[in-house]
């Protein structure tokens, strides 16, 4: 069977999500049989794009003209283009501070200096280019990265999540974090995938994956309403990995 093609690389993004996949260290021979990571920076050489790939597998969102560039070009050589991580997907943690103007913000880190390359308001990738598939977390679950390769062997492109955070924790019978201990915890909003991850070690869901478009916005409200903690607030944690989150 011939290899499938692949690109993987990363925008303005922290290499989590391409780590997560390196990290797969038990499967990673059997990766390397079926398919060629033609281009993937982090891990080999070559550094320049050569040919067509079967999928492009892209982290961070974009935020530099040379990642702009970047990503145009990946979409024109694939034949899929795949948003992994949720910077890719909803801009994450880089896209934090969109409301506020990029000139004052490259002033307050960088001061006067003139090294850095010119930078524009961090866009997920689908405001760029088609996105065939996205599979969300910061970072994407181990399993779930192997999943879509998987799938890719089959033809198949990843499904999007429709079940929030509060279902795995239900099936991990954890307790409840927001209504037995009154903690802002964003599960019932948030797309599951990653087995109910923080609550199951006490620790109030951050809302990493992202929203759950299904979700029940106004139940959730008046939930979290009841437990003290008003839409500002609410409004506020849940804009840490979704900036564009809007309720
Ligand atoms: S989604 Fe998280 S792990 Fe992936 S690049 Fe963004 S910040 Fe890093
Ligand atoms: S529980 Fe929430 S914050 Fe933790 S990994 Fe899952 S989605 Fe992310």
């Amino acid at each position: 069977m011939k290899k499938l093609r692949l690109a993987i690389t990363g925008m303005t993004a922290c290499s989590g999500c391409q780590l997560s996949l390196l990290n797969c260290e038990n499967e990673l021979p059997d990766l390397l049989e079926k398919f060629d990571f033609s281009f993937f920076p982090l891990a080999s050489s070559p550094l320049d794009l050569i040919g067509e790939y079967d999928a492009s597998i892209v982290e961070g969102c974009v935020s530099m003209p040379h990642e702009k560039k970047l990503l145009l070009e990946l979409r024109n050589r694939s034949r899929y283009l795949i948003a992994v991580g949720t910077c890719a997907v909803f801009g994450g943690v880089a896209a934090l501070k969109n409301d506020e103007e990029r000139e004052v913000l490259r002033k307050q880190v960088y001061g006067s200096s003139s090294i850095v390359e010119s930078t524009f308001r961090p866009l997920p990738l689908n405001n760029l280019v088609q996105v065939d598939a996205s599979i969300t977390g910061c970072p994407p679950e181990k399993m779930e990265l192997l999943r879509l390769l998987g799938g890719l062997l089959a033809g198949a492109l990843p499904v999007d999540s429709d079940y929030p955070v509060c279902t795995e924790c239900r099936i991990r019978e954890n307790i409840c974090l927001l209504t037995e201990r009154g903690e802002l915890c964003l599960g019932m909003l948030v797309s599951g995938g990653c087995h109910a991850r923080c609550p199951s070690m006490a620790v109030p869901c951050e809302g990493c994956r992202g929203p759950l478009p299904e979700a029940n916005l106004r139940e959730a409200l008046r939930i979290y309403a009841e437990k003290g903690f008003d839409r500002e607030t609410v409004f506020a944690r849940l804009r840490r990995f979704c900036p564009e989150w809007r309720l």
